[in-house]
């Protein structure tokens, strides 16, 4: 008989995280909780929800050689806080539990403390708590909390046909940082842009309060891997604009040509910026609502009806590729 032995490699992250949550049950979710599938957990306490998220970075996977410890520390603690920040939430505390090889320095368990509590504090929170314990590699893990009002929550189903779809910052800094440290023409300025990720906490928290955001996630593993997931969640489609899409300094430094530049700003993880489906009629109240912490939000298409993700070019549409960092499918 034959038997089939799948490896994660041939299955991937998503179809990987579907398995688990197909296994563990939802019988016992306490009141009106919301389980997997969103970019936290949400505890419901009533009038607000108690926001949930744990995130782990390995030496291996994550962290390019040459980092600080104090960019790794800062890290660890944003990409929690971004998940935080998709639903709307106000971040209250994180514990974080460290896997550390009996080698490492003292000095450099100190300096990743310090960004940990750098990062902490930007965004008016403490490290609250965690574990430590022996491991071949380093590996952290952070469980960060927050609170957000029950009208106010951003979830990723609520995506509307016609909406506009929208995204904070730019895009492809972290795709320009892969392509340099695969060219081996990285800085110690390449390797801390890409740690130094700036959770879009204070912009989520503002546009949660316009009621204009019918769904939002944070874009970590790429905009159009996003875009996918977005729209079997939601049974839509999207219309991405490739030429409204803000694209960052860096990827017009490294990019030498368009199909580079796509790479970088659509299939490419690692930027945390939010994604956000807009009520049309909306769309400029959340624009001013963004502006005015001093970040930019940009219209970069629509969702529309037909269940496709297409790109619009200068040279016309294409059909935009479900491709973007999975873990469980890079080279083995
Ligand atoms: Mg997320």
């Amino acid at each position: 008989m034959l038997t089939i032995d799948l490896k994660l490699k041939d299955i991937g992250e998503r179809e990987a995280i579907e398995i688990i949550a197909n296994i563990l049950d939802t019988e016992h979710l306490f009141k009106d909780t919301i389980g997997i599938g969103d970019d936290c957990a949400a505890l419901d306490l009533g009038e607000r929800y108690l926001l949930v998220t744990t995130d782990v970075i390995a030496e291996k996977t994550h962290i390019p050689r040459g980092a600080s410890p104090k960019d790794i520390g800062w890290h660890i603690i944003a990409i929690n806080l971004s998940d935080i920040a998709a639903m709307g939430g106000r971040p209250l505390g994180i514990v974080v539990a460290l896997g550390l090889p009996k080698i490492l320095s003292v000095n450099f368990l100190k300096e990743l403390a310090e960004g940990m509590k750098d990062c902490a504090s930007e965004f008016g929170i403490s490290v609250i708590g965690g574990d430590t314990k022996e491991h071949e590699q380093l590996t952290l893990c952070g469980t960060a909390f927050g609170v957000v009002g029950k009208e106010e929550i951003m979830r990723r189903e609520g995506a509307k046909v016609g909406d506009v779809i929208a995204v904070t910052g730019k895009l492809g800094r972290g795709g320009s940082a892969y392509y340099a440290l695969e060219r081996k023409t990285e800085s110690k300025k390449t390797i801390h842009s890409l740690l130094r990720v700036f959770p879009r906490v204070i912009e989520a928290q503002v546009l949660a309060k316009t009621s204009s955001v019918n769904c939002c996630m944070d874009i970590s593993d790429g905009l159009a891997s996003s875009i996918y997931q977005l729209g079997k969640r939601n049974d839509v489609g999207f219309e991405i604009d490739l030429e409204k899409i803000p694209i960052a300094k860096e990827v017009n430094d490294i990019s030498t040509n368009e199909d580079e530049l796509k790479e970088m700003i659509l299939y490419h993880g690692g930027d945390y910026e939010l994604l956000l489906t807009i009520k049309r009629e909306r769309i400029k109240e959340a624009i001013e609502a963004v502006k005015n912490v001093g970040t930019s939000l940009t219209p970069i298409g629509l969702v529309t009806k037909k269940k496709e993700n297409v790109l619009i070019t200068s040279k016309g549409m294409e059909a935009l590729e479900n491709k973007g960092y999975e873990h469980f499918r890079g080279e083995v």
